[in-house]
């Protein structure tokens, strides 16, 4: 990760209280644009934002594989979904599938995605800040804001659109 992203990840470390206070604040409020405004903002910031300079979320993150990401993995692969579970796979403590070590096996040193057209639905949907019902999602963002410098400009953006200021 560059330099720049671990700062933007350190900034957003150091506003959480202000973010907890910010979410609260969209908690109670509920404002009805909230999905236009985050779409808009998701697209904003990931058209600055370079994954391939960072890849945190592949190589800290386990993202959790269903049985359809198996299958679409194996196909990529050309191999057996048997050999896929056999080789990448392990059952974490929720009884779901996990890859048995991050980093990512298929994240490469270039952090590129290996098996990126196929890869798993988690990771086509992370860091989820262009999800519909993005209210259901608030503590999902807190989390990931602390994984993904992405999200911390998002919040960023977010609070300066409604012009949230913490007392
Ligand atoms: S989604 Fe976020 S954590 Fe993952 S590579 Fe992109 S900026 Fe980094
Ligand atoms: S499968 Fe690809 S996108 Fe998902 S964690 Fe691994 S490298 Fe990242």
């Amino acid at each position: 990760m560059t330099e720049e992203y671990k700062k933007i990840l350190k900034e957003g470390a150091r506003k959480a209280p202000f973010t907890l206070k910010f979410f609260k604040w969209l908690k109670k409020t509920k404002p009805k644009d909230l999905d236009i405004v985050m779409g808009d903002l998701h697209s904003e910031v990931f058209d600055e934002i370079d994954c391939l300079k960072c890849a945190n979320c592949c190589a800290s993150l386990g993202p959790r594989i269903t049985d359809r990401d198996i299958d679409k993995i194996a196909s990529h692969l050309k191999r057996k979904p048997s050999a896929v579970v056999q080789q990448y796979l392990k059952i974490d403590e929720d009884n779901d599938y996990v890859f048995t070590s991050m980093p990512c096996p298929f994240l490469g040193t270039d952090k590129y995605c290996h098996i990126y057209s196929s890869r798993p639905k988690a990771c086509a949907e992370y860091p989820h800040t262009d999800r519909r019902r993005f209210i259901q999602l608030l503590d999902l963002t807190i989390k990931n804001s602390t994984t993904c410098p992405a999200v911390c400009i998002v919040i960023e953006k977010l609070a300066d659109h409604y012009k949230f200021k913490s007392t």
